[in-house]
């Protein structure tokens, strides 16, 4: 069977899953065709598309038969929504209880848009795109889209209990030099932890009704409306916290505040990681002993320069990886054209899931959220305190 994406580049499936041999049945399925026959004219590949959806639902909610323990592999004729147990032969469902319960649509058109949001990323699937595509209604593109990005908000807790324990791995009993000296030779190599908050579909003006805003300072000024129209936020606040050419994590946020932002970085990141942010988290040294903060608006001692040229990088301090998600998220997030804060942290979640699948692979997930299911079938608690 062929594994290569119909374009000639290896998919999801062969970089990420390892999927080899044919021990997936194919099935018949459903293809959607137009009148005019733009289906028939289409590249999309639904054999192909059906087992990168089969392997990545497979690797992440695999279906464990409650009564023998073991996964489900056998398959049953051409229903694909159903498992067989090889020990005891009972029928299971194989999607229930996962995003993907009652799904409607052939299932390659959820292995399609899964592989095509892997493959352009940075770039974003928008649902209106979805619908042009594999030709299906909008609110059937946008469901989909919202399945993906359940996939991706439950994969959240996996990431972040890999992301701690590589950095506490990484930096046990780790001290950066005294503040205030150089520390390029200490972070070499490292992955140093950037953090930054940024927004995204900020209150212009014009949305205010030519109103400047008093009400709020800073960053959380431009997400909310003025006052006298009634106050309502319309941006959004990001935290994002990423390493160089490693993982990234985003949060929304409501605000700025120390309660705010500390509780997700100490939920994610051990104590003695060095973390390098701008001024915006004074308070974050009490807790992190390797905190250095670059000033954005250090001024020149030079009479001539206003501002001091060392206002992105002092002393082998900055903050250009976190800026640098910033950028490409802004510019990713102009595909969407508006996004309500509502929904923000769905899709904020789904293009973080996407990076992080370039950074650990389908595999690695998969593996951790494995061990949380035992942990918690062990203890019958929440895994997240014994993955440290
Ligand atoms: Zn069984």
């Amino acid at each position: 069977m062929c594994l290569v994406t119909p374009f000639g580049i290896p998919g999801l499936a062969v970089v990420l899953l390892g999927v080899e041999g044919s021990h997936h049945i194919q099935y018949k399925q459903r293809v959607q065709t137009s009148k005019n026959g733009r289906q028939a004219l289409s590249p999309i590949n639904p054999e192909y598309f059906q087992r990168v959806a089969e392997s990545f639902m497979d690797s992440l909610y695999p279906c464990v038969c409650q009564k023998c323990g073991v996964v489900c592999s056998g398959r049953v004729g051409n229903r694909v929504a159903r498992a067989r147990c090889p020990q005891c032969r009972q029928q299971r469902s194989r999607f229930g209880h996962t995003p993907l319960r009652s799904f409607k649509l052939p299932l390659w058109i959820f292995g399609w848009a899964v592989e095509e949001s892997f493959l352009r990323h940075p770039k974003v699937l928008t649902a209106t795109e979805i619908q042009r595509r594999v030709g299906i209604s909008y609110p059937s593109a946008l469901l989909l889209k919202r399945r993906i990005q359940l996939v991706a908000c439950q994969q959240n807790e996996a990431v972040r209990a890999i992301v701690r324990a590589d950095l506490g791995r990484e930096f046990r009993r780790f001290r950066l030099p005294p503040e205030g000296r150089d520390v390029r030779k200490s972070v070499r190599g490292r992955s140093v932890v950037h953090a930054d908050t940024m927004a995204l579909f900020s209150a212009s003006q014009r949305a205010n009704k030519g109103r400047k805003r008093h009400r709020h300072k800073g960053l959380t000024s431009s997400i909310y409306l003025s006052d006298k129209l009634g106050g309502k936020q319309i941006g959004t606040l990001v935290h994002v916290m990423g390493t160089q050419k490693g993982w990234c994590l985003l949060d929304s946020v409501p605000d700025q505040k120390a309660e705010t932002l500390g509780k997700i970085i100490r939920d994610t990141i051990p104590t003695n990681v060095p973390v390098f942010t701008d001024e915006g988290y004074k308070w974050l040294y009490r807790v992190y002993p390797n905190h250095r903060m670059v000033n954005h608006s250090a001024k020149s001692k030079d009479i001539r320069c206003a501002l001091s040229a060392e206002r992105w990088c002092k002393k082998g301090v900055h903050n250009q990886v976190a800026e640098g998600f910033n950028g490409s998220l802004k510019s990713a997030f102009r595909g969407y054209g508006y996004v309500r804060p509502e929904w923000s942290k769905m899709y904020l979640n789904e293009w973080a899931f996407f990076k992080n699948v370039r950074v650990f692979g389908v595999r690695k997930i998969a593996d951790q959220r494995e061990r949380a299911r035992r942990t918690r079938s062990l203890y019958g608690i929440t895994p997240r305190f014994f993955l440290l």
